[in-house]
C-alpha cells in the first residue's frame, strides 16, 4: 500500500485516509489532524485484514507511531467509523470520544447479550421479509461483531451543541448533533477556518441511508431532514466527509438531498397508489430492484431505508397501516396503503 493512493493532504497538516471496505462504498475517509500533545484521529474504519494493514503499512510511511495518536474521535457508532476504535485503542492507549447516544448504540447493538439483532429480524419480518431470507439476515447480522470488536473501554463523552473537548489542528471545534443516519451522530465545525468535518450526515454523490429500526427514531426522516436544515445554516466553505470526496457546496447538496428523498417519498406513494396495499418487503423489491437480491447487506439498509419512507408517509397521512395474517403462520404483516 502506497502513501500515494491512500493518502490526501488538505492544507495544513490535515491528512485524510481512504480506509478500505469490503462493500460498495469502497472506502471510508479517517482523518489524521496535528493537534497538541500528537494526532487526534477520526473515525478509524472498519475492523477487516485490509484496513489493519492499511493502518500498519501507511502509518510507519508517513512517519506516525501508534503512541503519537493521541485521541480517537467518532462522528457516529456505525460499524465503518467505530470498527477499529478499540483495536487503536489497545495500540495507542488513546481516549476514544463519542456522544453518549452513539456509544449506547454501539453497545446495543454489538454488546454482550444483546437482543437487537432478533428484534430487527421480527420488526423485518412484519413488514414483509419472507421467511427463506431470515437465515442470510441472521448471518449478516452475526458477522458485523467482528467488525466492530473489541469495543474501546475509555470512552468520554461528546456533547452535541458543545465545544468538542479535543482540540484538532489548532482549533477549537462546535460539536454539531444530527439525527436519522445514526443516532447521536454529530459533525464538526471549526468556525474560524469555517471548516466541517461532516461523518456521514451529508455527503456528496450519494445519499446516507436513513433507516428505520426497532427501538430507535419513530420517523428517522423527519429527524434527518430537520437535522440538515439546521446543519444547512452554518457558513461552510469545505464539508470533510466519511465518504467520497471534500466537498464545497454544503448547502447545494442538502438542498439536493431533501429533494432525493421527497422524490423517493413520492415515488413510494405512487407505487402504493397504483398498486394497492403492499409490504415494505415489496416496496423495496420494486425500489431497489436486483441490486438486493442475494446480498443480506443491502437488502438490510434498502428495507431499513424503505420502512423509513414509509412511516413518513404514514406520519403526514398520505398511507395508512394495514394489519392481517399470513395464511398458515399467525404471524401479522404489515401492509402500507392509501387511506
Ligand atoms: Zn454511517
Amino acid at each position: 500500500m502506497s502513501v500515494s493512493s491512500f493518502v490526501t493532504e488538505h492544507g495544513n497538516g490535515w491528512l485524510r485516509i481512504k480506509v478500505p471496505l469490503p462493500f460498495s462504498l469502497k472506502w471510508v475517509n479517517a482523518y489524521l489532524l496535528p493537534s497538541d500533545g500528537g494526532w487526534t484521529l477520526i473515525d478509524p474504519g472498519l475492523r477487516s485484514a485490509d484496513a489493519e494493514a492499511c493502518w500498519q503499512e501507511l502509518l510507519p510511511q508517513l512517519g506516525i507511531g501508534f503512541r503519537d495518536i493521541a485521541a480517537i474521535v467518532l462522528t457516529h457508532h456505525h460499524p465503518d467509523h467505530y470498527g477499529l476504535a478499540g483495536w487503536f485503542q489497545e495500540r495507542t492507549g488513546a481516549p476514544v470520544y463519542m456522544s453518549e447516544s452513539a456509544h449506547r448504540a454501539a453497545l446495543r447493538m454489538w454488546g454482550e447479550g444483546e437482543t437487537f439483532s432478533e428484534e430487527l429480524v421480527a420488526a423485518f419480518l412484519a413488514f414483509g421479509l419472507p421467511g427463506e431470507r431470515v437465515a442470510a439476515m441472521r448471518g449478516h447480522l452475526a458477522g458485523v461483531l467482528s467488525q466492530v470488536l473489541p469495543h474501546p473501554e475509555d470512552v468520554r463523552t461528546i456533547v452535541p451543541g458543545e465545544a468538542l473537548p479535543v482540540e484538532m489542528a489548532g482549533t477549537n471545534w462546535l460539536a454539531i448533533g444530527g439525527e436519522g443516519h445514526a443516532p447521536g451522530h454529530v459533525s464538526f465545525y471549526d468556525p474560524r477556518g469555517r471548516r466541517m468535518l461532516c461523518g456521514d450526515q451529508v455527503l456528496p454523490d450519494i445519499t446516507p441511508n436513513i433507516g428505520w429500526l426497532p427501538g430507535g427514531d419513530p420517523d428517522p426522516l423527519k429527524s434527518y431532514i430537520e437535522s440538515l436544515e439546521r446543519l444547512s445554516a452554518y457558513d461552510t466553505v469545505m464539508a470533510f466527509p466519511g465518504h467520497r470526496d471534500p466537498f464545497a457546496d454544503v448547502s447545494g447538496r442538502i438542498e439536493s438531498t431533501i429533494r432525493h428523498h421527497d422524490r423517493r417519498l413520492q415515488a413510494m406513494y405512487g407505487i402504493i397508489a397504483e398498486q394497492g396495499p403492499m409490504t415494505p418487503f415489496d416496496v423495496c423489491e420494486r425500489v431497489f430492484g436486483a441490486r438486493l437480491s442475494g446480498n443480506a447487506h443491502q437488502l438490510r439498509f434498502g428495507l431499513a431505508e424503505t420502512i423509513a419512507h414509509l412511516v413518513r408517509l404514514e406520519e403526514t397521512g398520505r398511507l395508512v397501516r394495514i394489519f392481517s395474517e399470513t395464511p398458515g403462520e399467525g404471524c401479522p404483516v404489515i401492509r402500507f396503503g392509501v387511506p
